[in-house]
């Protein structure tokens, strides 16, 4: 979906974020960047030994944050390393620390100089996050942080069809939202 004229564009595709051939994917990390199950360890594996050789040089990473890395046997240029909130309810600010987790992200991509990025969806898998109010936090706060930014791109990649589906309906009522947005 392209953003309005001076916004960069989000879209939503269904698939595998170690085969995107964009300039950075995020990684759903843990903060230890030790690597682990699901998307982080699929990435791992994707890239090789030598990822964690380097995360583990980076003295970990606190949730809301996000730090970055090469690489190495990946299709994409860099690995940004997000860590999201587990959730506990939805008392303890996981809203604000899963938004600050995409924010850092996207700061990361910036100071590299990267414009083409991939996310996968943060924390709705082994950390517990309600995977429609992750959307609706993923998007806007995607979509905020492009205005100003027409070079670059986002793709939120979906690892099911119920989750590319929870997704684009996140980024149509953001759309319709707005209005004016095409
Ligand atoms: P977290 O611990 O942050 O919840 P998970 O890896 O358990 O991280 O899950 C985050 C999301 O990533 C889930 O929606 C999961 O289905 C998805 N996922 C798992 N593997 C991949 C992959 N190879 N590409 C894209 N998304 C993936």
């Amino acid at each position: 979906m392209q953003g309005k004229s001076g916004c960069g564009a989000i879209e939503v595709v269904y698939g595998d974020i170690t085969k995107e051939h964009v300039d950075a994917i995020v990684n759903a990390a843990n903060p230890e960047l030790a690597g682990g199950g699901g998307v982080d360890g699929a990435i791992h594996k994707a890239a090789g030994p030598q990822l964690l050789e380097e995360c583990k040089r980076l003295g970990g990473c606190l949730t809301g944050d996000a730090k970055t890395t090469g690489a190495y046997n990946l299709p994409c240029s860099w690995v940004i390393h997000a860590v999201g909130p587990v959730w506990r309810g939805g008392l303890a600010n996981e809203d604000e620390l899963l938004a600050c987790a995409y924010r850092r992200a996207l700061e990361e991509a910036c100071r590299i100089g990267a414009e083409s990025v991939a996310f996968p969806a943060i924390s709705t898998g082994a950390y517990g996050f309600p995977a429609e109010r992750a959307a609706r936090i993923a998007v806007s706060t995607i979509r905020l942080f492009l205005e100003g930014r027409p070079e670059m791109r986002v793709r939120l990649v979906a690892f099911s069809k119920t989750s590319a589906h929870v997704l684009k309906q996140a980024l149509e009522e953001r759309q319709a939202e707005e209005g004016s947005w095409k």
